[in-house]
């Protein structure tokens, strides 16, 4: 029997419905290896946090499976949290704790000795770069520093999957790159991570794998690089004197009609703008003005969103093509 590479995380069909009735996760299916490096991304209310709040058992699901490194969360919990551990968006350390205990008293909860928890504290808080400040009082240290210092927390029992959400939200740019530093070290000693993250640059840098949830449902879950690939074109949004024609084709710059006088369109690197206006021309549309668009992933998750619109309706509309 071949086994194929570790599973870090697998979840099957993980559906939460809350009690006020909104169905946050309509069916997920997820595996991230052993190793990896995992960007999980969508917009708002997306079901990311749900998700993350399921795996770090603060939230119940409501159906399905999920497995931490072999051990399902229901069935044999205590294992599965041995393999996690998690940095959470909100700074929740004991604020009056020095920072050498913050992260030594929490090794005891995981079963550490306490000759263990001393030597594993002093590692993570070194790699972290916080030993000099071992004495001090958590709430005395810099937002960046507290950040570090949940990283040095999460890791103090040697997990093999490290989640982290929104590590470097509200944090400024130098702080992310040096955090971003940490991370790929962390990685590359060989703990499998998975991170939510609002900036797709944090994503591009360090993630070799993504996965899109949107309203619930996976929408794209493959290499970083393929997808980004989908985004080496431009969307121009362009605004035209007539109302835009009932049906028109403009071949390969797959359009949008987004209202009645503005249609958007995909410019890829192998094609230019004077291709775009000679489509439209023989459309017959004229452009009064057009504009591109900005936020690339906003833009990614908008295309994935539409295209994935499109193609239920065409299956819809023409159900032979299922087959
Ligand atoms: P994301 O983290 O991607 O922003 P969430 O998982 O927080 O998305 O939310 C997914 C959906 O579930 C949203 O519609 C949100 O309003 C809803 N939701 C989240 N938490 C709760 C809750 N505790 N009770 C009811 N609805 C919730």
């Amino acid at each position: 029997m071949s086994t194929g590479p570790v599973k870090a995380l697998s979840i099957r069909n993980l559906t939460k419905t809350y009690n006020n009735g909104v169905q946050a996760l309509r069916g997920i299916d997820l595996d991230v290896t052993e190793g990896d490096f995992y960007a999980l991304l969508g917009p708002n209310g997306a079901g990311k946090s749900t998700t993350i709040g399921i795996i770090t058992s603060l939230v119940n699901k409501t159906a399905g499976d999920v497995e931490i490194f072999g051990h399902n969360i229901e069935t044999d919990l205590e294992a599965a949290k041995a393999c996690l551990g998690v940095v959470p968006q909100e700074i929740n350390l004991n604020q009056w704790d020095n920072v050498y205990n913050c992260v030594y008293n929490p090794a005891g909860f995981y079963g550490l000795s306490a000759k263990r928890s001393k030597e594993r504290a002093e590692e993570v808080l070194r790699e972290l770069q916080l030993w000099d400040r071992r004495e001090e009082t958590a709430r005395n240290l810099s937002g960046g520093m507290k950040r570090r210092l949940m990283i040095a927390r999460a890791l103090v029992h040697e997990p093999r999957l490290l989640i982290l959400d929104e590590p470097t939200a509200g944090v400024d740019i130098e702080i992310r790159r040096s955090m971003w530093g940490y991370l790929r070290r962390i990685n590359e000693s060989g703990t499998t991570i998975i991170l939510t993250t609002h900036y797709l640059e944090e994503a591009e840098n360090l993630c070799r794998h993504v996965g899109i949830i949107d309203a619930g449902e996976i929408v794209e879950n493959d290499r970083m690089q393929t997808v980004l690939r989908k985004l080496h074109q431009e969307v121009f949004v362009l605004n035209l004197e007539e109302p835009v024609p009932a049906s028109f084709r403009l071949e390969g710059f797959n359009p949008i009609v987004l209202n009645e006088h503005e249609i958007e369109v995909e410019v890829y690197k192998d094609k230019n703008l004077n291709q775009l206006f000679s489509a439209l021309n023989s459309a017959g549309i004229h452009v009064s003005s057009m504009r591109n668009k900005s936020n690339r992933l906003e833009e990614l998750f908008m295309r994935l969103v539409e295209r994935r619109e499109q193609e239920h309706t065409r299956m819809v509309a023409e159900p032979e093509q299922q087959i």
